[in-house]
């Protein structure tokens, strides 16, 4: 066979050994924290955890940070310190991972669905501010791809409408708009370390904020809703404790806190080789009419959590799906971010006839492509996915 017939038509691939569209870095110096958490008197809710918490505060330029379980318990938790509750209506994108328009779900509020932008996939004030009623609690905005919404903007229709701004940070730990760190642009900030995300804990989240109210909230929510912890009753010699509110077990453990403070020393290192695989793929693709990579935003420093490109689907004679086929076949593992969230089974049925109207979420959904992207990836592993690229949509150019 040709090295230029399609592997998806029996041609050779590009690799031979599956590149995943990302995963994690584990460096000898996490290995050696968790020895030294394990060898310790504490495995949960001990001094990894606070160093962790208070390097992740300073990262974000935030007085509080709380470690949690997940990013998913994190968005619970501060959708539940921002007062969101029964019937309150809290403003998500259109696309974005399940999970932060779920939150809004578990406490019995309603995610209300704003369109994004074409070129960032980043919701507007122009998308938003249509949509705030009077049932309107939160407007949640989620970095895509780790590229900094417009938080000014954003936090002037906040302020205007007495709403609170939170943002979805999972993709944007090390990001910055205007200089300052995307945590510390909201009222309430939250992060994911799933392997996948800027730097991981195995699971784990956190949520960072500068109102000590909210972080009280998030302690207890994280503890059962019990208002005094452990180490707070051993030093006061006491064994009561209070359970004041419904709360969960949403704690982070020193094991995993330990990973965390390892991999947040080397945060800033494994962003720059994000970057450079970023710009790799700009320079590959630049004047390419078959895709267009997302446009990146001024005065902002990304994060490349994922290099998302869109398919020019006037200059192909396949879609999409076939695309993302045959780059799968080439051994290249793209993947899709994400589906519409109201376009789920469960959201579909929860909704009934209603489907959110977003227009362009619904067109862009059918061009978007993540590219591998992450600090691991080496330059040949970088040189196989463009080559790929080439590859398939020149086999596929019309
Ligand atoms: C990963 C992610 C979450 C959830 O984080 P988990 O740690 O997997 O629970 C929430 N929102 C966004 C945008 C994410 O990418």
């Amino acid at each position: 066979m040709f090295r230029n017939t399609l592997a998806l038509n029996g041609g050779a691939p590009i690799r031979n050994h599956f590149l995943p569209y990302s995963r994690q870095q584990i460096a000898p110096e996490d290995i050696a924290a968790v020895e030294t958490c394990l060898k310790s008197d504490w495995l949960t809710t001990g001094p990894f955890l606070n160093a962790f918490e208070t390097q992740l505060a300073t990262i974000s330029e935030r007085r509080y940070c709380a470690g949690v379980s997940n990013g998913t318990a994190a968005l619970h938790a501060a959708y539940h310190a921002a007062g969101i509750s029964d019937r309150d209506e809290v403003i998500v994108p259109a696309i974005t991972f399940a999970a932060t328009a779920n939150a809004a779900l578990y406490l019995n509020a309603i995610p209300v669905f704003a369109d994004i932008a074409p070129d960032t996939i980043l919701i507007t004030p122009d998308t938003v501010a249509p949509l705030i009623t009077p049932a309107t609690k939160a407007i949640v905005a989620v970095d895509f791809a780790g590229q900094p919404c417009n938080y000014e903007a954003l936090s002037g229709i906040a302020a205007e409408h007495n709403l609170i701004l939170i943002a979805d940070c999972c993709h944007s730990l090390g990001a910055t708009y205007n200089g300052r760190p995307t945590g510390a642009l909201a009222d309430l900030a939250v992060y994911s370390f799933h392997p996948v995300k800027p730097i991981t804990t195995g699971e784990g989240g956190a949520v960072v904020t500068d109102n000590a109210d909210y972080y009280e909230r998030i302690c207890r929510f994280r503890n059962h809703g019990i208002t005094t912890d452990h180490h707070q009753r051993q030093k006061e010699n006491k064994w009561h404790y209070e359970m004041v509110e419904l709360g969960f077990n949403y704690r982070l453990s020193d094991i995993q806190a330990a990973v965390g403070l390892s991999q947040s020393n080397r945060l800033q290192s494994m962003l720059a080789r994000r970057t450079e695989i970023a710009h790799q793929y700009d320079q590959a693709f630049s004047g390419y009419a078959q895709l267009s990579p997302l446009r990146t935003r001024p005065r902002i420093d990304h994060s490349y959590h994922l290099y998302v490109i869109r398919l020019q689907v006037d200059h192909l004679s396949e879609g999409r799906d076939t695309v993302f086929q045959a780059l799968r076949a080439e051994g290249i593992g793209v993947n899709v971010h994400y589906l519409p969230v109201y376009r789920h089974p469960y959201y579909q049925q929860l909704f009934k006839s209603f489907t959110p109207n977003c227009p362009v979420a619904d067109k862009i959904y059918q061009e978007i492509l993540s590219l591998p992207i992450y600090s691991a990836m080496t330059d040949n592993d970088v040189q196989d996915v463009i080559q790929a690229m080439y590859k398939v949509l020149e086999a596929f150019q019309v």
